[in-house]
């Protein structure tokens, strides 16, 4: 009797087109979304500190950018 145990793989993060982070300009007040991922990448190059965002400048005027959601 031989019973296969069904281990459920656990996906660590799942890709999903919602997980956008809100992010406005101080200058122009563009709203730009964000990708997570993208978000935590740059949050892991930044010393690791995972509690403060990384920050982005804006595209178009050059001024920084900080998250909406928080
Ligand atoms: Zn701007």
């Amino acid at each position: 009797m031989s019973k296969k145990k069904g281990k459920k793989k656990k996906s660590p993060q799942k890709v999903s087109l919602k997980n956008f982070i809100e992010y406005v300009c101080l200058g122009c007040k563009i709203v730009e979304k964000v990708p997570k991922e993208v978000v935590e990448y740059f949050d892991m190059m930044d010393d690791g500190d995972t509690s403060i965002p990384p920050r982005f400048s804006c595209e178009s005027c050059g001024a920084e950018m900080f998250p909406k959601t928080i």
